[in-house]
Order: structure tokens, then sequence, then C-alpha cells
């Protein structure tokens, strides 16, 4: 795959990775060959021998990358009232703008259509991506937060044919999976923030909370976020729902907010949710901050302080001194996380070397 292909398929956010990028397939199905990390996860002949199936089935998935051209071909074989099902995926774009329905998404969603949602999440032991290239990455965090919500995620394989060679590569997906809880808790001065920063910024965020549109969205996961850019200046946003479904997420927002002002690189983000619960960060709004500390990367900037505020009780102190805090940072929070920087490096350089403030 050349650079400037892997580039305009990384900038639709369509592959990396486990999730393949492939070409059009050709006549003849390979024969597959597990690597030796594939070969002691899946000691199972007969799920070997699903996954192979997948494999050659994924390689005729349609798809409709319109934009980026790249195809991610997904497929996956289940055990069904008795019946092997295989069922496809593929990623499709559609939009004047870069916008995509991914590879694994679909999958799912033609799974649940086939067998029903409960059936789905018992059936689905893995997804197999056909590619002419593996490794280097996981999937989007949107897709992330689809296949936590409709698979046993625990136990999901995610497998990737390499057409190149025909070895089937195989991680657990769980690996791409930190919860909240694993974000380290910290002193206030641990932060990285000065005092009366980390007060004023954690005061924004919930703030911001109050604001927002919540009319579909639990109060237990709307959230309100402040970020600090390197130009001293803060931004706050709060998640907004509608009846389309299409929800703006306030990491994206906030970013969003300070790229439009060209102020590009942020030190620190914060996020407050309900009093008393620590808060949830999506993993998609998690896919928003990776992108945004790569540009710190690109400039030799430390990475972005993700600070989640945990504020007391309802009815107990509400002194700032009583909050409690956990960092860490967007690439801990989505590991294996791929952004434009890792695959179009120099296209981002120019990028931020014409826009960015100065
Ligand atoms: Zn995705």
């Amino acid at each position: 795959m050349t650079r400037v292909a892997t580039a305009l398929l990384a900038a639709a956010g369509l592959c990396s990775g486990s999730v393949a990028c492939s070409r059009a397939p050709g006549p003849l199905a390979p024969r597959w060959t597990l690597t030796k990390p594939a070969e002691e996860l899946v000691a199972d002949p007969e799920l070997r021998a699903r996954i192979f199936r997948a494999l050659d089935a994924a390689r005729s998935a349609g798809t409709d990358p319109s934009i980026s051209k790249f195809h991610v071909r997904a497929a996956t074989v289940i055990q069904h009232a008795g019946v092997e099902r295989t069922i496809l995926g593929g990623n499709s774009e559609y939009a004047r703008v870069p916008e995509a329905i991914h590879g694994e998404t679909s999958l799912m969603n033609h799974v649940i259509n086939a067998v029903g949602p409960d059936a789905a999440r018992r059936a689905v032991s893995f997804i197999a991506f056909y590619g002419e290239q593996c490794g280097g990455g996981g999937s989007c965090g949107d897709c992330r937060d689809y296949l936590i919500t409709t698979t046993r995620w625990e136990e999901l394989l995610i497998v990737c044919g390499q057409a190149s060679d025909h070895t089937v590569h195989v991680e657990r997906f769980a690996r791409s999976v930190v919860s909240e809880d694993r974000f380290p808790v910290v002193a206030s001065e641990a932060t990285g923030l000065p005092a009366a920063r980390l007060d004023h910024l954690a005061q924004a965020a919930i703030e911001a909370r109050a604001g927002g549109v919540s009319l579909f969205t639990s109060a237990e996961e709307h959230l309100g976020v402040a970020a600090l850019t390197t130009t001293g200046k803060v931004y706050r946003a709060a998640g907004a729902d509608d009846a389309a479904f299409h929800y703006r997420y306030p990491v994206g927002a906030v970013l969003q907010q300070a790229a439009t002002y060209r102020d590009y690189f942020v030190q620190a983000i914060l996020v407050a949710g309900p009093p008393g619960r620590i808060p949830r960060l999506c993993y998609r709004d998690r896919q928003y901050g990776y992108e945004s500390s790569s540009f710190n990367r690109k400039r030799g900037l430390p990475p972005i302080r993700l600070i989640l505020v945990e504020e007391p009780e309802a009815g107990s102190s509400s002194a700032a001194s009583s909050r409690r805090y956990r960092a860490t940072t967007f690439e801990e929070a989505l590991p294996g996380a791929f952004s434009a920087a890792d695959f179009m490096p120099e296209a981002v350089d120019r990028f931020l070397e014409q826009r960015a403030q100065r």
C-alpha cells in the first residue's frame, strides 16, 4: 500500500491494523496460515476453520468507499439454531465530507439483522478482516463503542487475513478497552496543572455540564468538558443529543471550537460527570482527543492530559478541595489508536504550519 493511499484511507478513518485495507479481491481463495501468536489465541481447530471460511467470504464483501477508494471487508461465521451462517460487512462513505459506515459496525449490524441482538452477542466470537496488509492499530473509537455494546467483547477476537502472504493475525479486542476505573487517581498536584488553574478548569467543566442538550441522554452519561490550550485560552462544551441520534460529543465539540480559532495545541481536557460518579468517556470522544493530541506530538509538545473530575455526592461538601481527579492521556485511554498524523505526517505538518495560530 502506498503512503498516499494509506493516508487517504486514514483520513477517512477507515482502516488501520486489524481493520484491514484491501484492493479488489482476486479470483482464487488463498490458503490461510495463522501466525505463531495467533495459534496460541485460537487453539480450537473448529474455530480456526470458521475463521478461514470467514476470511474467504470477506474477500467478496461489498463496499462503497467513494471518497477514500479503500475497501474494508469484514465477515464472521456464527452458529445459530443449529445452522452455520456467514455474515458480511463493509465500509461505505456517504457525504461530501469524510463520513463513513465502518466495516465492523456494518458487520455487527448485519448479524443483529439476521439473528437479533441477544443471539448476536452470544454467537459472534470473532470479526475477520480481509486486507492487503495487517498490523498497526485497532478499531476507531466509534467502532469500539459499538462492539462493546453489541458483542461479548471480553472474549471477542479481531482477525486480519493478510492477502499478500495469507498470514492470519489475531488479537483480543479487550486490549483496546480501558475502563475509566483504571485511569489513575492522582493528587491535584500530580495533574500537571497549577492548583488555581486546575480549580478554574474543573469548575468550567462542571458549569458546562449544566448546559448541552440531554433529552435522550441519561444524567449518568451527560458530560461537561473544559479544554486549556497552549495559548492559555479555555473552551467549554457539553454533550448534545437529538432525535436523529446523531450525538454531538463534548470532547469533539470543545476541540472543534479551539480549532475554529486555529488554537490547535491543547494542554489539558477536564471532563465532569454527575456528582458521586466517575465520568464515563465514550471511545468516540477519546478518538477526537487522540487525534488532537497527535498534533502535540508533531510539535514535540507533551500529550494532552485527560483529567476526569469526580465531584462529591450532592449534599456532601462541595469544596473544590474535596474533588477527586483521575489523570491519563488519550494515548493511554485509546490503545492502538490511529490518527492522520500517524498515516500522513507530512500533510499534517503542512496543515499545522499554514493554519495554527502564531
Ligand atoms: Zn471504525
